[in-house]
């Protein structure tokens, strides 16, 4: 490296990653006036669909740090019944208007939008600073200590020394390949692909899921578009490819007419994007100076659209544990480590439970076959059972063992 225009930076907390884990936890690191930067590759959030889903659990800490009215002014669609169609048979798969919680809906909002508004909010806070097109490529080391990252930005090189680095880059985490933790992948049996098609407004449905033999695809009203989730068998991605776009959206529009007329909208493959689906994590999120949080420790499933959810309770937990300790220093490995105890529990319960739907429900539905299919025995039971509507609502909505705010909150004279 050329290291004649390098760079020093000294800070308490390096965040590495501005997704929905590193920018809560940014924001709230910054709230309780822990000196804090976090660093996001790219230029700016405009990115790539990923994931728009804001769930109660993520409302409601919104609502805890009295951002939520803000917030809510943001376009948005909120859904609170979800239903789908399997085999031709309606089903009703959650039903979140019996959660007994302020915000009982999810809010679909693109993930910009959320992460523009955090960043935006955080501004009043001296202590946080965030670095667009910073991107970490390196770790620094003291013995077996880590002790902050390289990264790179336009001008440059830049060396930031932290007493504590998190890793919150996602499922393809540089941070904690470099800082060689082993990942357990757990696998799934499908891929997806996600595209939009047009919506005009007098275009509506509730439907969001439908499975067909062989096919299952999601739904969700945006507005103006339809986001669509077309599930594949995994590693077809380039036998679908070989049918040909117009095989492909012609399936699309057998299982959901709505999409006849906007489906136009989807002119190649390069409107049409590829996401290889994993369910993988950590058995151990940290070395002494570094932590993992998000999709860093564990990449979850599509399944129920938990992962934003899981990113910022994630965050929460983190600043709920060691906002304070950082105040003095960097905690120590096991003081870090009290994070993965706090939330490994939610994240192997959930990671089960998509495990148990891509089994039973979703390999089941790609078998395909000219067999009609039958609705599972638990879907079958949750449309038959309204309570039972609430506890899946519960479980998509709120998830095991919400998180709530109790990390300090610095003195307003301390903020910009
Ligand atoms: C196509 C798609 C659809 C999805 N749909 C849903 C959904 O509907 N609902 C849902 O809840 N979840 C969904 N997810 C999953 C969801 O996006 C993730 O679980 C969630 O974003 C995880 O948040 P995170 O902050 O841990 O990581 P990410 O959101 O992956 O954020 C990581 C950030 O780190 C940055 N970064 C990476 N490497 C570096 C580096 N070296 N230096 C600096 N910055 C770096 C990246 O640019 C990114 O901004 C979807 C994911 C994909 C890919």
């Amino acid at each position: 490296m050329d290291v004649s225009n390098l760079r020093t930076m000294k800070v308490r907390c390096c965040v590495v990653g501005g997704g929905p884990a590193g920018m809560m936890l940014g924001y709230l690191l910054g709230r309780a006036g822990v000196d804090v930067v976090v660093l996001e590759k790219h230029a700016d959030f405009f990115r790539d669909f990923r994931g728009d889903t804001v769930h109660p659990s993520t409302l409601q800490v919104m609502d805890e740090l009295g951002l939520i009215d803000g917030f809510l002014k943001l376009p948005h669609q909120e859904l609170q019944k979800m239903d789908g169609i399997f085999g031709g048979v309606s089903v009703r798969v959650a039903d979140l208007s019996r959660l007994k919680v302020k915000h009982n809906f999810i809010a679909f909002m693109p993930q910009w939008d959320f992460l523009n508004f955090l960043r935006e909010a955080g501004k009043r806070f001296a202590s946080l600073k965030v670095m667009m097109s910073a991107e970490a490529t390196d770790l620094i080391r003291r013995g077996d200590t880590i002790a902050g990252v390289r990264a790179m930005t336009p001008d440059g090189p830049i060396e930031i020394e932290a007493d504590l680095t998190v890793a919150c880059d996602g499922r393809h985490s540089t941070v904690r390949e470099r800082a060689g933790l082993e990942v357990e992948e757990i696998g799934a049996p499908m891929d997806v692909l996600w595209f939009r098609a047009g919506r005009r407004p007098n275009e509506t449905e509730n439907v969001f899921a439908r499975v067909d033999p062989g096919k299952m695809m999601v739904t969700f009203d945006r507005g103006d578009y339809w986001q669509c989730a077309y599930v594949i068998a995994k590693g077809q991605y380039e036998a679908v490819k070989a049918r040909g776009l117009p095989a492909l959206l012609d399936d699309v529009v057998r299982m959901a007419p709505v999409l006849k007329s906007g489906i136009a909208e989807v002119k190649s493959w390069d409107d049409v994007k590829l996401l290889t689906v994993a369910i993988n994590r950590l058995p151990r999120w940290t070395r002494p100076g570094l932590l993992c949080i998000g999709d860093a420790a564990h990449a979850m499933s599509p399944v129920g659209g938990v992962g934003v959810n899981l990113a910022v309770q994630d965050a929460v937990a983190t600043a709920n544990l060691l906002a304070a300790k950082l105040a003095k220093g960097c905690p120590s490995e096991e003081e870090l480590d009290a994070v993965r105890k706090r939330r490994e529990f939610p994240v192997r319960l959930t990671q089960r439970v998509q495990v148990i739907a891509q089994n039973n429900i979703i390999t089941m539905a790609l078998k395909g076959g000219n067999q009609p299919l039958t609705v599972p025995l638990p879907l079958r039971l949750v449309t038959a059972i309204p309570w039972l509507q609430g506890l899946t609502a519960r479980f998509i909505g709120l998830g095991a063992r919400p998180e709530h705010v109790h990390s300090p909150t610095i003195a307003p004279s301390t903020a910009r």
